[in-house]
């Protein structure tokens, strides 16, 4: 199996909603990916912890199935399945010609995969904005995971030494989930807090 995913750059992929087959480089067909922009896109800035938040799609609570599977499936892929979802995103979210300078910032997730970087770079790309990956967990050991579950929900980043933010730049921060914002926050903690600064999120997920 892994032979043949190696071999097929664009493997034949079933739609993960309807199940038809299509040869898809996103995970819906063409009618349930509108289908999904239709039921779970919300226009409107969303704020969390005191930051601004565009999301391409909300995800209700205890609702929608497709939706956690989308984010499950999507952990794992390589940074191409993220640019369809970006594309979808920079048409609703930003002004064609945008010519502020702007500078697209990830966080190095602890699990070591790649979703907020691949999420933060194909926005980037899509819009000819500078990408940047400065953030980096900070670790708290195990006992204090254990004995505290507060702290392990509570995140903090260190920043890379030689990061600095060019000046009158606008700030974002992508990150592919966001529900509590206390990663985001903790982003713009750690950037020290910048004026001019927003979160872009893939699903914003309503607790
Ligand atoms: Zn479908």
């Amino acid at each position: 199996m892994e032979l043949i995913k190696k071999l097929n750059p664009f493997p034949l992929r079933a739609c993960m909603n309807c199940g038809s087959w299509l040869n898809l480089r996103t995970f819906f067909c063409g009618e349930c990916h509108a289908k999904a922009l239709e039921q779970f896109y919300s226009p409107k800035i969303i704020q969390v912890e005191g930051l601004l938040v565009k999301s391409l799609l909300c995800w209700p609570p205890g609702k929608s199935d497709v939706l956690s599977a989308l984010v499950l499936q999507m952990k794992n892929e390589k940074l191409r399945y993220w640019n369809i979802w970006a594309q979808e995103f920079a048409i609703r979210w930003e002004e064609p010609n945008n010519l502020r300078k702007t500078l697209v910032v990830a966080s190095e997730s602890s699990s070591g995969k790649k979703h907020g970087e691949n999420w933060a770079q194909s926005l980037a790309q899509n819009l000819g904005f500078d990408y940047a990956c400065p953030l980096k967990p900070v670790k708290s050991d195990r006992r204090q995971r254990e004995l505290n579950r507060q702290a392990r929900k509570a995140r903090e980043f260190k920043i890379s030494e030689d990061f600095s933010i060019p000046h009158r730049t606008r700030v974002i921060f992508a990150d592919d989930v966001v529900t509590t914002g206390r990663t985001a926050l903790a982003a713009f903690e750690a950037l020290k807090k910048p004026s001019n600064f927003e979160v872009w999120s893939l699903i914003y997920r309503e607790l």
